[in-house]
């Protein structure tokens, strides 16, 4: 396939310059000579996911397909393996079944945004929930529903705390949302549980700098603060996350707090497609983000462009030179700049450069309340949630999405929380976890449910009246550890931070019998 315009990433960037590249063109011309290439067919609008994880909104209330929102242009849904710019070409993979598609441009327009990589802090990656996408949305929200499912059928106190503790790390707006969305939700639905009428839930906000919110500034990010205080939300300032396990999170003050659930909203990384394309360019991609001109064309290549998070775009913001801040506000008005100046340049015009005067940032901070910083005025309380919502129910794309979202606020209004558990229980048969020094893997006597690799640290079995023995980094854990009756010998117990790939689920059953019939071979 070979087109003019290959658009790279349908978020707010990419949607938004495909739309006004179809708007262009239009029809059976735009569907032949521009292609968006996406990994989900749907724009998601993420300043709504944590009410989607809250269960506030419904998750098709927070995403549009991209092959409506953009019309008049050819939407490719895979995933962007390589772009080789040599070939003027990218390799794309459709799915399980069709892998390799190569897609031909003369024109791309660079628009994938950032990935989320938790791998910086020890075990966030194994027990860390990001809010990138509506998947994880829904994955936290159902984490938070079994969380009280479990709280309530079991009896042990300090379990059931454990459960019912939820940590969000990152204070941007994207924690401070989550966290209160969190709350409201965890709070409402908690009633419906009889067992756990008498145990409070906490819900702990880790931040590493002095103040809450900080691309809104510190007035308003501490009244959000003591908002969210009084709500009962525990926020930690100049607090930084150093590890994390399946059942603490550890700070590196040398505390901790118990806990099963984490949500990570730090992390976020360079998309390596990017900076592989960089490289062969041998540009510069700074922390992940392509410098461009005013025009959003990357400096020194005419026929690459650029926009969104994954873009340093020149700003001037009341006359001061800046760089465009990673923000849904400017992707998608860059985005749709970016589309008409590469129709202009296609019809033999002149690219326009980027203006925009900043309007500010809001942020909800739950249950009718949020801030906001509105063309350098600062609102608060209930007031800046009705102008939240009111906002982004404007630019939410789609007259049905914004008749629906209407209909679930109202609803959300009146009627408690919905707490179906709607996805069955993961059923990941090879999973990673991280142990930190002291933390038992196994008790002897007890069922064995998984077997283990160990991919870094070590571990030491201990069984009574026999010496320790060591397990060292390569080593598998199996059936040789377990007695006749499946249960184990000994208690593995971490000696240092130890990582650990687990076969479980179905992958264990098939590893037993094929170790059984290997036996009696
Ligand atoms: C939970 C959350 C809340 C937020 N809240 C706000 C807010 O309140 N206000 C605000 O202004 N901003 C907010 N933001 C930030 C805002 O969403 C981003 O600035 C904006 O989405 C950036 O748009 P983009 O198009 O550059 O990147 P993205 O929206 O990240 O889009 C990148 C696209 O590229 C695709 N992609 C990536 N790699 C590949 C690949 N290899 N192959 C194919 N496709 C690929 C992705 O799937 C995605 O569709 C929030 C972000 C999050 C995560």
């Amino acid at each position: 396939m070979e087109f003019d315009v290959v658009i790279a990433g349908g978020g707010f960037a990419g949607a938004y310059c495909a739309r006004a590249l179809g708007g262009a063109f239009g029809g059976a011309e735009g569907e032949r000579r521009v292609a968006l290439v996406s990994e989900r067919n749907v724009l998601v609008f993420q300043p709504m996911l944590a009410e989607v994880a809250g269960s506030s909104l419904a998750p098709v209330d927070v995403v549009n397909p991209l092959r409506q929102f953009c019309r008049g242009v050819n939407v490719l849904q895979g995933t962007i393996q390589k772009i080789d710019w040599a070939s003027r070409s990218l390799t794309l993979d459709g799915g399980r079944f069709t892998r390799d598609h190569r897609v031909g441009f003369r024109h791309l327009v660079l628009a994938l945004g950032s990935v989320t990589d938790l791998g910086a802090v020890p075990g966030m990656a194994e027990y860390g929930w990001p809010m990138k996408n509506v998947a994880d949305a829904l994955r936290l929200r159902a984490a938070l529903i079994n969380r009280l499912e479990e709280a309530n059928l079991v009896e042990d106190d300090a379990t059931r705390a454990r459960l019912l503790t939820f940590v969000v790390v990152g204070g941007g707006y994207t924690g401070v949302e989550t966290a209160g969305q969190m709350l409201d939700f965890i709070r409402q639905a908690h009633r419906f549980y009889a067992n756990l009428r008498d145990s409070v839930p906490r819900v702990v906000l880790v931040h590493s700098r002095d103040e809450l919110l900080g691309e809104i500034g510190p007035e308003l990010g501490a009244y959000a603060r003591g908002v969210l205080t009084k709500r009962g939300v525990e926020v930690l300032l100049k607090a930084r996350v150093s590890a994390v396990t399946a059942r603490k999170v550890l700070l590196a003050d040398g505390t901790s707090i118990e806990a099963n659930t984490v949500v990570s909203t730090i992390g976020s990384a360079p998309n390596p497609v990017v900076m592989d394309l960089c490289r062969q360019l041998g540009i510069d991609g700074g922390k992940g983000r392509v410098p461009t001109d005013p025009t959003l064309r990357v400096a020194g290549i005419e026929t690459l462009w650029a926009a969104g998070d994954g873009a340093s775009v020149p700003w001037i913001d009341r006359g001061e030179a800046k760089t465009s801040p990673p923000t849904a506000q400017f992707a998608l008005r860059q985005g749709t700049l970016l589309g008409r100046n590469i129709a202009a340049v296609l019809k033999g015009g002149e690219p326009q450069p980027f203006r925009y005067r900043y309007m500010g940032q809001l942020a909800t901070i739950g249950e009718r309340a949020a801030v906001a910083e509105v063309f350098g005025l600062h609102f608060k309380g209930f007031l800046a949630w009705w102008m939240w919502r009111t906002i982004y129910l404007a630019k939410l794309p789609g007259t049905m999405r914004k008749l629906r979202v209407m209909i679930d606020w109202t609803f959300d209004l009146v009627f408690p929380r919905d707490i179906s558990q709607l996805l069955p229980p993961p059923e990941d048969v090879v999973r990673a976890i991280h142990l930190e020094k002291g933390e038992n893997l196994f008790v002897q006597g007890t069922p064995c449910r998984s077997f283990f690799f160990v991919r870094t640290g070590s571990l030491t079995l201990s069984s009574p009246g026999l010496p320790d023995r060591a397990v060292a980094t390569g080593s598998v854990i199996d059936q040789m550890e377990l007695d006749s009756s499946n249960l184990w010998e000994s208690t593995g117990t971490a000696a240092e931070p130890t990582d650990l790939v687990v076969f479980r689920g179905r992958l264990l059953e098939y590893l037993r019998r094929d170790l059984r019939l290997s036996k009696r071979a």
